[in-house]
């Protein structure tokens, strides 16, 4: 059994079909998934999510892409992280990818959300759910400042050196790896992937993005979970059911409150 640790169902490629995507995740042997909030607008819906279905949980968070929404306070967020089934805060972050004319230092907004969060985990005792692109010394600086090593969570998606890999480990945290490890030109990423231990890593689809190898290009679902377990697997040169059964139980480690 597969879990997916990172998937976007509220967003509309998914939402309207999940019936199907429902029944190809358990012909897949995908049981559990982690429904990821973007804005606070989008909360509600990712919520029922997780409460229609006893395999799905949420987060409550901003996405660091996000700029015309509401944005959280500490006590909003911990709020929304009291309610049932929410098993995390994030996806929280930094991304400096898309500062088209602006500067990093015009990116105060951003760092300032991303310390909202960590200080609404570490008042929840909830794990983080990391993205971080472009911006990775930052996110480093960012956290440690602010969690003081009283925050736990996962660098998701992961598509930085070993270097963050290993600061990212250091400081407690979980890597998450998407579609991305099975594409072509994700070289240096598999020799990440190599040097991750395994009882520190997740899988996930960051769907509708990201489909992995065969499916590149096409629309992401927690469905296709076992192509990453299997490259996984592949680079670490194990058995995929070694991998499903470690990414599993890590899931359950860091996300604990889905056992409750
Ligand atoms: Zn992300
Ligand atoms: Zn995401």
């Amino acid at each position: 059994m597969y879990v997916d640790s990172h998937c976007h169902l509220s967003f509309p490629e998914l939402s309207q079909k999940l019936p199907e995507i429902r029944a190809a995740m358990a012909a897949a042997d995908v049981d559990r998934a982690l429904c990821i909030c973007t804005t606070l607008e989008e909360f509600e819906r990712v919520h029922a999510l997780a409460l229609a279905y006893d395999n799905f949980w949420c987060s409550a968070g901003v996405h660091p892409d996000n700029e015309d929404v509401r944005e959280p306070s500490v006590d909003d967020l911990v709020a929304l992280a009291a309610k049932p089934r929410v098993v995390a805060i994030g996806e929280t972050g930094l991304d400096y990818y898309r500062l088209g004319e602006r500067s990093i230092a015009d990116m105060e907004w951003q760092r300032q959300r991303f310390r909202v969060h960590i200080r609404a985990a570490r008042a929840t005792g909830l794990p983080l759910v990391i993205h971080t692109r472009s911006a990775s010394a930052d996110t480093l600086a960012v956290l440690r400042e602010e969690s003081e090593g009283h925050a736990t969570g996962v660098f998701h998606c992961f598509t930085e050196t070993a270097e963050t890999a290993r600061a990212a480990l250091d400081l407690g945290f979980y890597i998450s790896f998407s579609g991305i490890l099975t594409f072509k030109t994700a070289t240096d990423l598999r020799a990440v992937a190599a040097f991750v231990p395994l009882d520190r890593c997740l899988i996930e689809t960051d769907s509708p993005y990201l489909a992995p190898v065969p499916y590149r290009g096409k629309v992401n679902t927690p469905a296709y979970v076992p192509f990453v377990a299997r490259q996984l697997a592949e680079v670490k040169g194990l058995p995929v059911d070694e991998v499903a059964e470690a990414t599993s139980r890590n899931f359950e480690c860091l996300f604990s409150r889905t056992g409750t």
